[in-house]
C-alpha cells in the first residue's frame, strides 16, 4: 500500500522543513523523494532551500524511465541517484540526502563508520560506508550507489554527504539523523581518544531484541573486546592519564 499523493507531498514538505531547521542543508543542498505508487515518486526541485518548499514545486517522476508525470519545476540533478535506489529495491518508499556537517567531514576524510558505539548507532544505521567519489548529479554517481542499496541503510558519498533510504519517509529521515548523530559521536570519541565498544554478543542480542534485519555487510564490526566489562574510570583519572601523555 503506497502513500497517496497528498500524504507523500505533505511528508516531503515536513521533512524538508525539519532538514533545514536541523542545519542539515545550506542554500539549496539536499533532496528528498517519496514513492506514491509502484512506478511513481514525488521528488524535490533543483535550486530550492528545503525549508522553503511549496506544494507546487514538487515533481512526480516515473521510476522506470525518469519521465516527468506532474509538476512544472525542474527536478533535482540527483533524480537518477534517487530513482536507482527505487529500481534496486522495491521495498524502498523514501530516500533522503543532505549535507550535515559531521557526516560530510567523514565523507571528505574518507572514514567509514563501523565501530559499535551506541545501541542506536548499531541498530538504526549500522555500518555507514564511504562510497567512491563521483561528480554530483552525474550518471556515474547515480550508478555508484546501486551495489550498496540492499546492503546498507545509509551511505556517505565521498567528499559530499549521506543518502539514506527506508520503508517510509520517516524511516529514511530518521536514518539520516542517526547517521549524523553517529558521525558527531565518532568525532567526539576520536578527540577524546577513548571508546568502550559494545561487544559482538551484545550486538547480536540488540539486533535480535529489536527484530532488526541487518545484512552482514551493513552490521558494524564485531570487535573482540572486553572493554565493556571494565569499570568506568573517573573523569579526573582520565584527564590525569591524558595530561601525562602530553
Ligand atoms: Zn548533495
Amino acid at each position: 500500500m503506497y502513500l497517496s499523493d497528498r500524504e507523500a507531498k505533505d511528508l516531503i514538505l515536513e521533512i524538508g522543513r525539519n532538514m533545514s531547521s536541523a542545519g542539515f542543508v545550506a542554500a539549496n543542498d539536499g533532496n528528498l523523494s517519496v514513492r506514491c505508487g509502484k512506478d511513481e515518486v514525488w521528488i524535490t526541485p533543483t535550486g530550492v532551500n528545503k525549508g522553503e518548499l511549496k506544494d507546487e514545486m514538487l515533481i512526480k517522476v516515473r521510476i522506470s524511465d525518469s519521465a516527468i508525470l506532474e509538476g512544472t519545476w525542474k527536478p533535482t540533478s540527483e533524480t537518477e541517484m534517487h530513482l536507482n535506489a527505487y529500481r534496486t529495491d522495491d521495498e524502498i518508499v523514501s530516500t533522503a540526502h543532505a549535507h550535515p556537517l559531521n557526516c560530510s567531514i567523514l565523507a571528505c576524510a574518507g572514514i567509514e563508520l563501523d565501530l559499535p558505539t551506541t545501541l542506536s548507532a548499531v541498530c538504526i544505521c549500522g555500518r555507514i560506508p564511504v562510497i567512491p567519489y563521483c561528480c554530483s548529479g552525474s550518471r556515474e554517481l547515480a550508478e555508484c550507489i546501486i551495489p550498496y542499496v540492499k546492503k546498507y541503510h545509509v551511505v556517505n558519498l565521498a567528499n559530499h554527504g549521506p543518502i539514506a533510504w527506508g520503508k517510509s519517509p520517516r524511516e529514511a529521515w530518521y536514518r539520516l539523523q542517526n547517521a549524523e548523530a553517529s558521525a558527531r559521536l565518532a568525532l567526539g570519541l576520536a578527540s577524546l581518544g577513548r571508546l568502550r565498544p559494545i561487544n559482538s554478543d551484545q550486538i547480536t542480542e540488540a539486533l535480535a531484541f529489536h527484530g532488526i534485519d541487518m545484512t552482514p555487510e551493513g552490521t558494524v564490526c564485531r570487535v573482540d573486546s572486553t572493554a565493556d566489562l571494565e569499570p568506568a574510570i573517573p573523569f579526573s583519572e582520565f584527564m590525569r592519564q591524558l595530561m601525562e601523555k602530553k
